[in-house]
Order: C-alpha cells, then sequence, then structure tokens
C-alpha cells in the first residue's frame, strides 16, 4: 500500500475498498471481495440494509412482509445458493386457484373475454407470444422486421391494434413487468417476461416461484456479517474524487473517506444526485440524468371473504394485479397488489383503494393496506429496472469500470437484470473488475 488512507471531519474506519450502499449488490460484491485479504467498508445513508430488499411487519406488526422485491424464479442460482449458504428457507408461491379478469368494462369470472371479442384478444395474446419467443432466441425485432426492443409499449399496441380486453390484461402484467410509463418503457420489458416461460403474460405466474423465510432483509444482513467487512450506516454519500492512488467519499455533512479503490453500488436513479466530479462518460452521465422508469406501486392488502390463490388481473388504472399468496389468517387473507405510480390514483388515499378492491374483488371487505413509496424513497427513486425504449445506456459495457470507481447494481446487471439475481450478478462483476485493478 503506497499511502495511508485518510478519515475526515469524524474519524471512522479505514479500508482499502469501500462499498457504497448495503443493497444486495453491495452485500454480494463484499462476500466476493472477502477472501481477497482487502479490507473492505460499506457505507449506506439509511439505517439499515437491504435497499429495495425491504422486509417489515404489516403495518409494522406480524407477519413478516416484503415491501421490496418478493420472489424468485427456478433459475436464479446464485440467490438459491446464498439462501442456501445462509440458512434463508424458500416458500414456494402457492398454485393459482379462483381467477378473475376485469375486461375494461367490468369483471368477468368466465375468462378475460366475452365470446364476441375472442378472436381479437387471441390474435393479439399470439403476436405476443410469437415477439416473446423471437426475443427470448435473441431476435430484436419480430417476423416483419419491426423493432422489438427500441419501441414503447405504448408503439407496440398501436402496431398491433390491440383492442380494450387484451390491453386491458397486458397492462395488468405491465405493472409486474414493465412498470412505468408506456409511452416511454421499452415493450422489451414486457414480452421479456412473457418469454420467461411460454410466451404468455400469465405464464410470468411459474417464474415468480418463491419467496424468502424470514425475508430479504435477513439475507442481506448475514451476508455482510460473513462477509468481515465494516458496515457503516447513515453515510449519505454526495461527491466522489478520484486521485492519482485513491478514490475519495465525501458524505452529505463533510465526512469524507479515501480508499484505494470503490464499488458503486447504487440504483441508477440515485447516480444523478451525487456530484462524480469528472469521472462520469459522457453517455454514463445522461444516462444517470435520465435513469431508469420503474415506477410501480406494490401494497399489500388485508381483505375479508378473498380466498387464498385468487388472482384478479385488468382494469386499465389503479391497481391492476391482485393475489392472495398465503393461507387466511384470522378470517383475513394479506393479497399483494400492484399497480403504476402515474398520478392516476393515490395508493394512499382510503377511498382509492376502496375503489380498487370494489372494481376487482366487489365481494371482499377492504380491512387494511400497508406500502413503501420507493418513488418517493430519495435512496432509490423508483423501483425495479424499466429501460427506457430510448435516451439511456444501461448496458453493462457502458458501466464497466472507471478508473478506481466499479458499478454495482441489478440495474445495470450483466444477467437477470431488474432481480435480486442480478444485483448479484452486478456485484460479482464489479467485485472481479475491482480484484482485477488491485
Ligand atoms: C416494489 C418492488 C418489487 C420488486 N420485486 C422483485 C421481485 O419480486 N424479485 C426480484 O428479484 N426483484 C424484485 N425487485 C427488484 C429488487 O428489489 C432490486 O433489483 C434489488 O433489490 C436491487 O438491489 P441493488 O443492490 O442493485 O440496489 P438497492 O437495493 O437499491 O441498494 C442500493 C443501496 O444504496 C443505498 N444508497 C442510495 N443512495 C445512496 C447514497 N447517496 N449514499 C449511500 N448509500 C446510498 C440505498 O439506501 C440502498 O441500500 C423489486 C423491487 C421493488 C422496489
Amino acid at each position: 500500500m503506497s499511502r495511508s488512507f485518510q478519515t475526515g471531519r469524524i474519524a471512522i474506519m479505514q479500508s482499502e475498498i469501500l462499498i457504497i450502499g448495503a443493497g444486495l449488490a453491495g452485500a454480494f460484491a463484499a462476500e466476493c471481495l472477502a477472501k481477497s485479504g482487502h479490507s473492505v467498508l460499506i457505507v449506506e445513508a439509511r439505517d439499515r440494509v437491504g435497499g429495495r430488499g425491504f422486509t417489515r411487519g404489516f403495518a409494522n406488526q406480524a407477519p413478516l412482509l416484503e415491501y421490496g422485491g418478493s420472489w424468485i424464479t427456478p433459475w436464479h442460482a446464485r440467490m438459491r445458493a446464498a439462501c442456501g449458504r445462509h440458512g434463508i428457507g424458500l416458500i414456494p408461491t402457492i398454485q393459482v386457484g379462483a381467477r378473475a379478469w376485469h375486461d375494461g368494462n367490468g369483471l368477468r369470472k368466465d375468462g378475460p373475454v366475452a365470446v364476441a371479442e375472442r378472436s381479437g384478444y387471441e390474435r393479439a395474446m399470439a403476436i405476443v407470444a410469437d415477439d416473446a419467443k423471437r426475443l427470448k432466441a435473441g431476435f430484436d425485432h419480430d417476423r416483419a422486421g419491426a423493432p422489438l426492443l427500441s419501441v414503447t409499449l405504448a408503439e407496440y399496441l398501436a402496431r398491433h391494434d390491440i383492442g380494450m380486453p387484451a390491453r386491458s390484461q397486458i397492462m395488468a402484467w405491465w405493472t409486474i413487468s414493465g412498470s412505468g410509463d408506456p409511452a416511454a418503457v421499452s415493450a422489451g420489458e414486457f414480452l421479456a417476461s412473457c418469454g420467461y416461460i411460454d410466451g404468455t403474460p400469465e405464464g410470468m405466474m411459474q417464474a415468480l416461484s418463491h419467496t424468502l423465510s424470514p425475508g430479504i432483509s435477513v439475507l442481506v444482513d448475514r451476508m455482510i456479517a460473513a462477509s468481515g467487512a465494516k458496515l457503516q450506516l447513515g453515510f449519505p454519500v454526495a461527491r466522489l474524487e478520484e486521485g492519482t492512488e485513491y478514490v475519495r467519499v465525501t458524505a452529505r455533512d463533510g465526512r469524507f473517506l479515501e480508499a484505494r479503490a470503490a464499488i458503486a453500488a447504487l440504483p441508477v436513479n440515485v447516480l444523478g444526485d451525487i456530484d462524480f466530479g469528472g469521472l462520469l462518460t459522457p453517455v454514463q452521465l445522461a444516462t444517470a440524468q435520465r435513469g431508469h422508469d420503474g415506477r410501480a406501486v406494490k401494497l399489500w392488502v388485508r381483505l375479508r371473504n378473498f380466498a387464498p390463490g385468487t388472482l384478479v388481473t385488468g382494469g386499465l388504472r389503479g391497481l391492476q394485479w391482485l393475489f392472495a399468496p398465503y393461507a387466511a389468517e384470522a378470517g383475513c387473507v394479506l393479497a399483494v397488489g400492484f399497480g403504476l405510480d402515474d398520478g392516476s390514483w393515490r395508493p394512499d388515499r382510503h377511498t382509492d383503494m376502496a375503489a380498487a378492491v370494489a372494481r376487482l374483488a366487489p365481494e371482499a371487505e377492504l380491512v387494511g393496506w400497508d406500502w413503501h413509496d420507493w418513488c418517493a424513497d430519495p435512496f432509490a427513486r423508483g423501483t425495479w429496472l424499466s429501460a427506457p425504449a430510448r435516451g439511456a445506456d444501461l448496458s453493462p459495457a457502458t458501466w464497466c469500470r472507471t478508473g478506481r470507481l466499479a458499478f454495482a447494481t441489478s440495474d445495470l446487471a450483466p444477467d437477470a437484470a431488474g432481480w435480486y439475481e442480478g444485483a448479484m450478478s452486478s456485484g460479482e462483476a464489479a467485485a472481479q473488475a475491482i480484484l482485477d485493478l488491485l
């Protein structure tokens, strides 16, 4: 080591490698660095670890629920291995039992569409399935040569003149895939999710195979403890600078730390809040300012008279996806719901929630609900990765190491981007980039 590292204003721990952000990407980067012998310090803005993984009680009481990410798929190998390593159980997702669809006009229990509109609906879903399979096979255009990735969902729906019942279902599944403004986000976000299983939106249910017990927050906590890294909570980074042999990281209150290298394990949507000096390339800077478009609303709804396993989708506004994944407790179920944060409804307003439940589950009684507002959260500024069709470069190649700084986040992952698994793949890649440097 050629220089001693400084800490400023308030003396805190010294380290050779700084990881900024104690989400899953930062925690796995720390685990990957553990055997290298380098000292690692993780700094985190919040007073908790886990980031967009956030396990807490419903209305801060039992039971524990996931307010950020919940599900892993059957093929998320890093996540499954980490759960095994750290004693985290995997709970299989309950099978879908009762099914209802809102076709844009009303709720149906006999299928997603009236008989008279069935052929248009089936034509639309066949197009989706074909395009989803082509995307999965590596094509970025459809059979007619039209693009699938650089087109927004709104353009895609208009291209195929998709009618209301199919649109109602596509928009419902959009809330758990594309999850942002359909006029800005790539249709590829939806098609890629349809392609996980059989090309249909409904197939997404089979991908959401397991949740974690007791939860993602406990997993991240155990990963950091096992890595041996030091952890400093309450350190919101405001500035990053690079010297010839060190990186300096300064908090909003002026405290600073220096290390030989750093990993920014931060959501893309907060990068624009940090002063990187001249560290970012023009493309990185433009993307940091633009961000991704993930603006989902996820909430937990306590309902009476709603059977476990029931799935309701559709409605075109507000809450559009509602599923009860657990057995009933004391006559009620906790259902997970998704919509978009698009200004058309207020999930914190009782009238909006009561209207949503009346629309999707008229026989059920709304007992309560709880959620975390990720879009208003200053250390997330959005939900999971939802790539704009144009104007942002989120490719891992663009975000590989610059100087002494590497980037890790699920939003920029080399594989499984947007998922927990992607956070891990990005943490692994960033740790390797820093080890190559040192
Ligand atoms: C509602 C919701 C549902 C989701 N559903 C799923 C799902 O079912 N399955 C799935 O696999 N994924 C899901 N995801 C996505 C998954 O949660 C994320 O991909 C993953 O948690 C991202 O991890 P990360 O480490 O890249 O980022 P984060 O978890 O965001 O971690 C970044 C960390 O950086 C910290 N930070 C931010 N700014 C600063 C700063 N200035 N200084 C210091 N620290 C800072 C943050 O506080 C945070 O702890 C969901 C996400 C949300 C929000």
